[in-house]
C-alpha cells in the first residue's frame, strides 16, 4: 500500500468536491476527508446514497457536508455552471475536486461494443470530468493549495483486451491529468493535478468486472486511501502531472 500517515487535522478548513461520493471508494473518500477535517461537497446521482453518506458523516461529528444531486450522463454546461454557483455561494472557494465517479460499460471486443454504450460511457467518465474541472477552475485559484485528483486504472495506463470504452476513458483521465497540470503549472501555482490508480478495490464495480473472484482477497477501499489523503493534503505540495497507484507496495 501507498505509504503515507495523515497527521489529524490535515484537511482541516479544505472545501473537497468528491463525485460519486454516495458508494464504493467515493464514499470512503468522502468520509475519509470528512474524518481529517474537511467540508465535502457531496455530488452523486442517487441522493438516498449521498444522504446515508451525509448522515453518518453528521453522526460522526465531523464538519457538515453538502449534497449536489447530479446525473453526470445528462448534464449540461448549465448544470456544472449551477455547481459552480452553489459552492461560490456557500463556501466561496474549492481546495480540492477528486473525479471519481466512472461507469464500467461493457467488457466485449472494440468490435462488439456497443456505440450507444461506448457514448455513455465517454459522456460520464470523460466529458463530465473535463466540463467539470472547467469550470471549477476559477474556485480553485481562490484556494491557496487546491488539488485535483483524476482517477485512473491499471488499464488506463496499459491497454487490454475486452475493457473497451472503460480503459480508453481511463488512458482519456490521464491526458486530462497531463494537459490540465501543464497548464495549472505557472507563476500562481496554487493547483497541482494528479491521478490514482485505485488497483483492485472491494466495491460493486470491481464485483462487476470480475463476479468470480473472492471479493476478500481484495482490499477495501479505506484500506487505499493513504495516497487519497496524501494528494489533498499539503504534504503533496508541489506535486503535479503525476500518475501514482494506491497499492504500491
Ligand atoms: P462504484 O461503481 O462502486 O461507484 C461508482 C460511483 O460513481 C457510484 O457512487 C455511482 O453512483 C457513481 N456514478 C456512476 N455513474 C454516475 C453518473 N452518471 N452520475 C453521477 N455519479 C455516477 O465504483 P468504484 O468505487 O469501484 O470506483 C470508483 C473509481 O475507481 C472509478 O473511477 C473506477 O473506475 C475506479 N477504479 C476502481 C477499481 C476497483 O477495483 N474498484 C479499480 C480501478 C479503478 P451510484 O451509486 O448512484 O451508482
Amino acid at each position: 500500500m501507498f505509504d503515507y500517515q495523515a497527521p489529524e487535522n490535515l484537511l482541516q478548513d479544505k472545501k473537497i468536491l468528491v463525485t460519486g461520493a454516495g458508494d464504493g471508494i467515493g464514499r470512503v473518500a468522502a468520509l475519509t476527508f470528512a474524518k481529517y477535517g474537511a467540508t465535502v461537497i457531496l455530488l452523486g446521482r442517487t441522493v438516498s446514497k449521498l444522504e446515508g453518506v451525509y448522515d453518518e458523516i453528521e453522526a460522526k461529528g465531523y464538519p457538515k457536508p453538502a449534497i449536489i444531486p447530479l446525473n453526470l450522463e445528462g448534464a449540461a454546461e448549465k448544470d456544472y455552471d449551477d455547481v459552480a454557483v452553489s459552492i461560490e455561494n456557500e463556501f466561496g472557494k474549492l481546495d480540492g475536486i477528486l473525479h471519481n465517479a466512472a461507469l464500467l460499460g461493457s467488457l466485449t471486443t472494440l468490435e462488439q461494443y456497443e456505440v450507444p454504450v461506448w457514448n455513455q460511457l465517454l459522456q460520464v467518465n470523460v466529458t463530465a470530468p473535463f466540463m467539470m474541472t472547467r469550470t471549477l477552475i476559477p474556485l480553485l485559484r481562490l484556494s491557496d493549495d487546491a488539488s485535483i485528483i483524476f482517477t485512473s486504472s491499471s488499464v488506463g495506463r496499459k491497454g487490454r483486451a475486452f475493457w473497451g470504452a472503460y480503459a480508453v476513458s481511463k488512458f482519456a483521465n490521464e491526458g486530462l491529468m497531463q494537459v490540465l497540470a501543464d497548464e495549472l503549472d505557472d507563476e500562481q501555482h496554487n493547483v497541482r493535478v494528479n491521478s490514482i490508480n485505485p488497483g483492485a478495490t472491494r466495491t460493486n464495480m470491481r464485483a462487476s468486472a470480475y463476479p468470480a473472484e473472492n471479493p476478500s482477497h481484495n482490499p477495501t477501499p479505506k484500506e487505499i486511501m493513504p495516497v487519497y489523503l496524501y494528494l489533498m493534503g499539503e504534504a503533496s505540495r508541489g506535486i503535479t502531472g503525476k500518475a501514482f497507484d494506491a497499492q504500491t507496495k
